[in-house]
C-alpha cells in the first residue's frame, strides 16, 4: 500500500474525471500498475482499475483481496473504491463491469494493453450485446503525475534524504581488489537498511575502462589504484523512487580523470542553476550540454540530462535535447516537477564519469532533494 491521504486521492480523482470529462469519456480502464497505485494507493502485482465519475472500482484476484479491503477504510482509504474479486478471467470480470456501468464511451489505457487483450475486450464486449465505444487514450494520469502534489513531494523528499545518507557511505564500500558485483551487493544492503522497500533498478556499479559504458551493470571486474568508479543506485520508498549516481577515485585521481570529473560537475551545476518554473526542459539539458561541449566533450555526452521521478523511475519530465516538432509540447517545467540532473562524459577505452542529483522545482525556482559532496573523492 502506499500512503496518499484520502484528500490527496479525492484531488487525483478529480483531475483525471475532468480529463474524462474533456474527452467525453464516462470511464477509464487503467492497467498501468503505477497509475492503479496512483488513483486507489493499491499497489498489488495484479488488478485492472476503472474510474467512472462517481465510483472507482478495483478488479483483483483473492491473493489481494486483504489489501484492497484495507484501501477501502481509514486515513489512506480509498474514496469510492469498490472491489470486483475475479472468479474466472480479469478480462471477463472486466467486460461483466464495463457492461453493469451502462457508459456510452470508455477510455482504456493504451499503451499499457496488450493488442490481444484489447482485440479480445472489443469482442467480447460486442458479443455481450454492449454498443459502446471503446478509445484508446494515451498520458490521461501520466499528465496528472508530472507534477507532485504535497504528500509526493513529501515522501520524495524523505526518500532523498535517506538515499543521501546510503551515498555519504558508498566510500566505505570502495577498495582496490573489490569486484563491482561485490560492492553493488554492498550498497543494495545499505539501501534497504536505510529503510527503503527495495532498490529501485540494479545498481550499476562501473569501473576502469567499463565506466564508459552509462548502462554498464556491476560484474566481475576488481577495482585497481587509478580506476574511476560510476556509482548509480536508486531506493524506492513508501512506492516512491530516487536515484542517485556519484563517481569515485580508487586512489590518486589523473589530470585527465580531474577535468573530465570538473567539467561534468559544472554541467551538473548549470543544469541546475536552470532550473526554474517555467523554464524549458530543452534549455535545462541545454545547459549541460553546452558546458561539456566546451570542453571538448560534446560527443562523450550521449544521453539526455535527466528523468522525472515518482512511482516510476523513469517518468516525465525528459530533460533532453529538442528531438522533434512533436516533443515541444509540455516543454515549461512547473513547480511540483522532480527530475534527475545527471550529465556524464564517457570515454571509449578510458572510462566514463557521471553525477546525478535529484531536484524539485518550487515556486521561486528549484530545492535539490538529494544532499551530499559532490567533490571527487579518492579512496
Ligand atoms: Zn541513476
Ligand atoms: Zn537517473
Amino acid at each position: 500500500m502506499s500512503h496518499a491521504p484520502t484528500t490527496t486521492l479525492e484531488h487525483r480523482h478529480r483531475r483525471v474525471r475532468d480529463e474524462l470529462r474533456g474527452r467525453n469519456l464516462d470511464a477509464l480502464v487503467v492497467f498501468s500498475r503505477p497509475n492503479i497505485t496512483y488513483v486507489t494507493n493499491f499497489t498489488g502485482s495484479s488488478a485492472i482499475v476503472v474510474v467512472a465519475m462517481d465510483r472507482v472500482w478495483i478488479i483483483t484476484d483473492f491473493r489481494y483481496v486483504t489489501a484492497c479491503r484495507a484501501a477501502q477504510e481509514g486515513e489512506h482509504a480509498c474514496p469510492g473504491l469498490e472491489l470486483v474479486v475475479v472468479s474466472g478471467s480479469y478480462e471477463a470480470a472486466l467486460v461483466d463491469l464495463i457492461g453493469r456501468l451502462g457508459a456510452r464511451a470508455v477510455g482504456f489505457e493504451a499503451a499499457h494493453v496488450a493488442v490481444s487483450r484489447h482485440d479480445w475486450l472489443r469482442r467480447t464486449l460486442r458479443q455481450a450485446g454492449h454498443s459502446l465505444d471503446l478509445v484508446g487514450v494515451e498520458h490521461a494520469i501520466e499528465r496528472a503525475r508530472l507534477c507532485k502534489d504535497a504528500y509526493e513531494v513529501a515522501t520524495l523528499r524523505e526518500a532523498a534524504r535517506r538515499l543521501s545518507g546510503v551515498a555519504s557511505q558508498v566510500a566505505e564500500e570502495i577498495a582496490p581488489g573489490r569486484s563491482e558485483r561485490d560492492i553493488a551487493l554492498g550498497i543494495d544492503v545499505r539501501i534497504r537498511r536505510a529503510g527503503f522497500e527495495r532498490s529501485a533498478f540494479e545498481t550499476i556499479v562501473a569501473s576502469g575502462h567499463l565506466a564508459a559504458l552509462p548502462h554498464a551493470r556491476a560484474g566481475d571486474r576488481t577495482l585497481t589504484e587509478g580506476d574511476l568508479v560510476v556509482l548509480d543506485f536508486g531506493g524506492v520508498y513508501d512506492s516512491y523512487c530516487v536515484d542517485l549516481t556519484r563517481t569515485v577515485s580508487v586512489g590518486r585521481a589523473s589530470q585527465q580523470a580531474r577535468d573530465v570529473y570538473g567539467a561534468v560537475l559544472e554541467a551538473h551545476d548549470r543544469a541546475i542553476a536552470a532550473v526554474a518554473p517555467g523554464q524549458s526542459r530543452f534549455a535545462i539539458d541545454q545547459a549541460a550540454r553546452d558546458l561539456l561541449t566546451a570542453r571538448g566533450l560534446g560527443e562523450a555526452f550521449g544521453h539526455g540530462t535527466g528523468h522525472g521521478l515518482g512511482l516510476e523511475v523513469h517518468e516525465g519530465p525528459r530533460i533532453t535535447r529538442r528531438i522533434s516538432d512533436q516533443e515541444s509540447d509540455d516543454e515549461a517545467v512547473e513547480p511540483g516537477m522532480v527530475f534527475t540532473i545527471e550529465p556524464g562524459a564517457y570515454l571509449p577505452g578510458w572510462g566514463g564519469v557521471r553525477i546525478e542529483d535529484d531536484v524539485l522545482v518550487t515556486a521561486t525556482g528549484v530545492e535539490v532533494l538529494t544532499n551530499v559532496t559532490t567533490e571527487l573523492l579518492e579512496l
